[in-house]
């Protein structure tokens, strides 16, 4: 069974979408009709980082979404424990705690600036997972699937592997702090499926949705750098807002800044997504690659 569920937004303070749909949630409540359609979820509706969003800001210390490793989460707190640390280890109290849950979901909100369209993040490709993306793509066909199983479930330090089982949806492209209503309603429509499934897999009413396209996460690729550090390129035009479509070897990734385009040289193609990510600028990540394979 599929019951306690927490569904999370603003764990990224200036990723609006998810903010304002438990915003909106949190003050009229599920409509009749939803409230029927999840009769049998006890979900919750949470504000992760409320002070992120006060500032406006993605984090005010530090990514809240890289402090739920096992490791971070039993280090005793000190006075150099940074805001975002110390909100982990509460809401892991609450919801957690990882590894021995008390919640069978957590569905964490997110935004993009990348125009990745609606994806569900998962990090297993177990059987429940795979259902899930089939199920979601059989629904909303629209929606993309990125699979992040690079490393072991409980290994992630993703804020929703706090749950038994923990999912992503990250929907874009969106500015930082602005909310479109395109991307929200995408990210409303994705939340509603992702509960319909567990409704139905609660009632044993799940059909067998054929194999779906999914594409599983590769590695970042950052931009061109001079000795003394700076960018010597931006992201080329051609594949700008081209998330989750083939780069074929050969096609260009980068134009430099005097004019010259760099091409991806490897021998395979792939599927970039994240492309110019505005919250990866400070680490210099162009895009992140992906193989595509059918689950
Ligand atoms: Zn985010």
């Amino acid at each position: 069974m599929i019951n306690k569920i927490a569904l999370v937004g603003g764990t990224h303070g200036n990723e609006t979408s998810g903010i304002q749909l438990i915003h909106n949630w949190q003050s009229s409540g599920f409509s009749d009709e939803l409230a029927s359609r999840f009769s049998s979820l006890d979900v919750s509706l949470t504000i992760a980082n409320p002070d992120a969003l006060s500032a406006h800001v993605r984090f005010v210390e530090e990514d809240l979404n890289r402090q739920f490793t096992l490791e971070g989460l039993d280090k005793p707190s000190n006075e150099s424990t940074a805001k975002e640390a110390k909100l982990a280890k509460q809401l892991n109290q609450k919801f957690g705690p990882k590894g021995d849950s008390g919640t069978d979901l957590v569905i964490d909100i997110h935004n993009t600036t990348s125009n990745m369209g609606a994806t569900l993040i998962i990090l297993e490709a177990d059987d429940f997972h795979v259902q899930l993306a089939r199920f979601v793509k059989h629904n909303m066909p629209e929606a993309n699937i990125l699979l992040e199983d690079e490393k072991p479930y409980l290994e992630h330090g993703y804020l929703c592997t706090m749950g038994k089982r923990g999912v992503m949806i990250e929907v874009g492209g969106q500015p930082q702090g602005v909310l479109r209503e395109d991307v929200y309603l995408l990210t409303q429509t994705m939340a509603e499926v992702i509960l319909d499934f567990c409704q139905a897999y609660n009632t044993d009413s799940l059909e067998q949705y054929p194999e779906c396209e999914v594409f599983r996460l590769g590695e970042n690729i950052k931009f061109p750098l001079n000795e003394q550090g700076k960018r010597t390129a931006m992201i080329h035009h051609a594949l700008q807002d081209n998330d989750f479509a083939p780069l074929i070897p050969g096609a260009p990734m980068f134009r430099t800044f005097d004019g010259k385009d760099i091409e991806w040289q490897e021998a395979q193609e792939t599927y970039p997504h994240f492309i110019n990510e505005a919250a990866y600028h400070k680490l210099d990540v162009a895009f992140a690659t992906a193989t595509r394979i059918m689950l």
